[in-house]
């Protein structure tokens, strides 16, 4: 297949590793990548014209540093400690003479806002949120060749824990804030500058409490925010997705009980034996194809980009005759696109046994189900259940389900102002919407009205997205800096009256 690249030691087709890697999911720490070819990024170059508040290089630089000073703050989730993050940010917007606001949600954790006005009276419905997270995952320092948290610059990329997810996003949110204020433009909205904590865990100190507590503060009619990309192949944009919608997470429990005993005279009533057979049923179901109207609209703007085999798929996907065997070539091409068809669902522990020669009397897995949204987790659990039949395997939905948010509109003025400027910054590439695979604090936003966009702007190639949430983690600076210049540009254009 074409567009290969290693990974691992073995090739893996480009479409397989299509671009989005939902922060919170994300399980490619498996893959070693220390081993890699030594390569610089591809120089991105910036359009002549300068933004509303002129020329960004200097800016990128700035922030750059600021970037790398957050890499070297640990904000590893657990525990978190985003305060000292929050302390850092709070230093920078007050060199800047802007009033930022440490918003503490447990000890050692705390959110920062600012907000920029527009007018003495807010206007909410109106308001542009910047929002970023300081936490990061974990990391395996034996598989990292720099130290994760040292914030170290080599070959053009800045190497670290955050570097992409999610502290680029953070600076680059932070330089367009500050560059509203340095330019002293007259702004027609509230602008709102928010570092989030703990969104890789969704725990005590997350958006979903920070809202709770502090929504006035927060209130906006439109987001920025992290779940999408600009996707990077041979030194050239291949297309822009702008996260608009994403699926939602629920962990059901999956418990057999049986008769346990000595293993010297098992009977049928294993309970081992019964949830392998159900886990192995779940395992392999494949939940029916429900193409939500984003979805299309994707595979639709993706088939211009695509090889002739491809794209011939891709616009038969949703056709009475050719679209079932569509979908299923698709779903095989890459588990991303199968996962934007239907909801999925992922065994992913499985617990029984305390001893070789001892039956347990229970056993347990959990199954991660990712919902499109739209879809209730009752009526797949009835599926399994039919599936599964077996009196003594018992499925039960956890209490940790994620919330059902509405999409995001794509007719929005501020949605076709992002896909102008992405269009143009990125010579003509297509500008999709996007439903990500992965959970965001985008859903907590738009259960709350607002019109969230996710877009991380930096060109990323597939191989340095594989490295978000596992080693050897690093950003390409020029990518960076072209980025910085784009969220400069589309925050300016949005709020800035000329
Ligand atoms: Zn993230």
């Amino acid at each position: 297949m074409q567009n290969r690249f290693r990974l691992g030691g073995v090739y893996v087709s480009w479409k397989r590793w299509s671009f989005f890697i939902p922060c919170v999911v994300a399980i490619w720490g498996a893959a070693p990548l220390g081993a890699q070819v030594r390569q610089n990024p591809p120089a991105m170059g910036i359009p002549e014209s300068p933004s509303l508040v002129g020329d960004t290089t200097g800016l990128a630089r700035e922030a750059q540093d600021w970037l790398v000073e957050l890499v070297k703050i640990n904000t590893t989730n657990p525990p978190g400690n985003e305060q000292q993050a929050a302390k850092y940010i709070a230093s920078i917007l007050t060199k800047e003479g802007i009033t930022a606001e440490i918003l503490d949600l447990t000890p050692g954790r705390s959110a920062v806002v600012a907000r920029l006005r527009s007018a003495v009276v807010p206007d909410p419905s109106r308001a542009l949120l910047l929002v970023a997270h300081m936490d990061v995952v974990g990391v395996d320092r034996t598989k990292w060749s720099v130290d994760p948290f040292g914030g170290v610059v080599k070959d053009g990329y800045l190497y670290g824990r955050g570097s992409i997810d999610d502290k680029s996003m953070l600076a680059g949110n932070l330089a367009a804030f500050i560059a509203l204020k340095r330019g002293s433009v007259h702004l027609n909205r509230d602008v709102i500058f928010l570092a989030t904590a703990d969104e890789e865990q969704f725990g005590d100190a997350s958006l979903k409490i920070l809202i709770a507590k502090y929504w006035d503060k927060l209130a906006a009619g439109f987001a920025i925010n992290e779940g999408g990309d600009v996707v990077l192949k041979n030194g050239k944009v291949q297309y822009v997705g702008v996260q608009v919608a994403e699926k939602v997470s629920v962990n059901i429990s999956v418990t057999a009980k049986g008769k346990g005993g000595h293993a010297s005279m098992p009977s049928k009533e294993n309970p081992v034996v019964h949830l392998s057979a159900a886990v192995e049923k779940i395992g392999n179901y494949t939940a029916p194809v429900h193409l939500t109207s984003i979805v299309r609209r994707y595979f639709e703007g993706l088939s211009a980009i695509e090889d002739v085999e491809t794209s011939k798929w891709m616009r038969v996907i949703d056709t009475p005759d050719r679209g079932e065997h569509a979908q299923r070539v698709l779903s095989d091409m890459s588990p991303m696109w199968n996962s934007m068809m239907r909801d999925t669902i992922a065994p992913t522990i499985l617990q029984a046994g305390v001893r070789a020669n001892v039956i347990p009397s229970d056993a347990r897995a959990v199954l991660n189900v990712r919902l499109l949204p739209g879809d209730t987790i009752d009526v797949l659990v009835n599926e399994l259940n039919k599936l599964v039949n077996d009196p003594s395997v018992k499925l039960e939905v956890m209490p940790d389900a994620g919330l059902a948010a509405p999409n995001s509109s794509i007719e929005t003025e501020f949605y076709g102002l992002i896909t102008k400027l992405c269009a143009k910054e990125f010579g003509g590439a297509p500008v999709l919407p996007f439903l990500s695979t992965g959970a965001t604090d985008s859903a907590q936003l738009r259960l709350h009205s607002v019109q969230a966009y996710g877009l991380r702007p930096f060109a990323l190639t597939e191989e340095d997205v594989a490295r978000v949430h596992g080693d050897e983690e690093r950003l390409p600076l020029a990518s960076f800096a072209k980025g910085v210049d784009l969220l400069t540009r589309i925050v300016t254009e949005f709020s800035v009256t000329r």
